[in-house]
């Protein structure tokens, strides 16, 4: 069996802790497996983006030891692409162009889910979004570690966005197209996305493309329960530090560095990691403390 996996970063600020542990599960995930490790910078959306950050994440990865196969994607290559596929979406009928502001939508559904608005407008004035149209019922699929999902899209969030107003691709459609197109098999990422999850396998079957593997880990969460992230306040890691870190990323994972590899380089520490760590030991869990 192949096996692609990727790490696929918003160069929205430094690598932290939590997003530098899901980068080491998914490498060390895809090694075990003889597999390929990809990265990808998801930059396609410039507003917040942080200049810099992506060859800062990249200088990280590297100072940690994670070498990564292929060239670095950036999404911000990839316009065309999403742009047809968007083009496709509607051309068929799958998806609708819409009008509606973001104030517009919480006017008419208090919740957020976008209720149906524009599904049958001609014509519009003005800037115009793309949304996938969603019939009712739920979308299941299994999550490798977090088991069974189901989720009623429709209910939760109605017909979603590809496209914005402001003309930009949305990261759902970004990453199911370069996920198909990279060849990845496997995806391994932090349990925050496991909602956008059920997004990305409706638009997987209206475009009918494979679903790849699904693995959502923990997310590392700060003494107060918060998910580590820049708005909770996380550090950026410290690439002088590379040898310590990686020696606690592997201890959140569940595996304790033997004292003579103390202060050994992250290399020597994956090395030794790779035949003895298994991912499975995750399964079903949410969070894990940091403190
Ligand atoms: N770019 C997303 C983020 O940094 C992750 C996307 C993914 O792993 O699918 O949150």
């Amino acid at each position: 069996m192949s096996h692609v996996g990727r790490f696929a970063p918003s160069p929205t600020g430094p690598l932290h802790l939590g997003s530098l542990t899901t980068a080491v599960a998914s490498f060390l995930h895809a090694r075990q497996r003889g597999g390929e490790w990809l990265v990808r910078i998801e930059d396609i959306d410039p507003p917040r983006e942080v200049a810099g950050a992506a060859a800062e994440i990249l200088r990280t990865l590297e100072a940690f030891d994670l070498h990564w196969d292929r060239e670095v994607l950036y999404q911000s290559t990839r316009f065309d692409r999403y742009r047809e596929t968007a083009e496709e979406l509607l051309a068929s009928g799958l998806a609708f162009r819409c009008s509606c502001s973001r104030k517009d939508v919480l006017d008419a559904s208090p919740g957020g889910r976008y209720p149906g608005t524009c599904r049958a407008r001609r014509r519009h004035s003005g800037a115009t979004a793309v949304r996938v149209r969603v019939d009712p019922g739920e979308i299941i699929f299994a999550d490798a570690l977090q088991g069974p999902v189901s989720r009623d899209l429709g209910r939760a969030e109605g017909d979603y966005l590809i496209y914005r107003r402001d003309a930009l691709p949305a990261y759902h459609l970004a990453v199911v197209c370069d996920d198909f197109d990279q060849g990845v098999d496997t995806i391994v990422r932090g349990i925050d996305l496991l909602d956008p999850t059920s997004v990305h396998w409706h638009l997987q079957r209206t475009l009918a493309l494979p679903h790849p593997r699904y693995l959502h880990i923990p997310v590392l969460v700060n003494a107060a329960g918060q998910k580590l992230s820049k708005q909770t306040g996380a550090a950026a890691v410290d690439r002088q530090s590379a040898a310590e870190i990686a020696q606690f990323v592997l201890a959140y994972l569940g595996l304790s560095v033997p004292a003579e590899l103390k202060g050994a380089r992250p290399a020597t520490l994956w090395a030794w990691a790779l035949p003895r760590w298994e991912i499975t030991e995750l399964k079903g869990v949410r969070s894990i403390n940091t403190t």
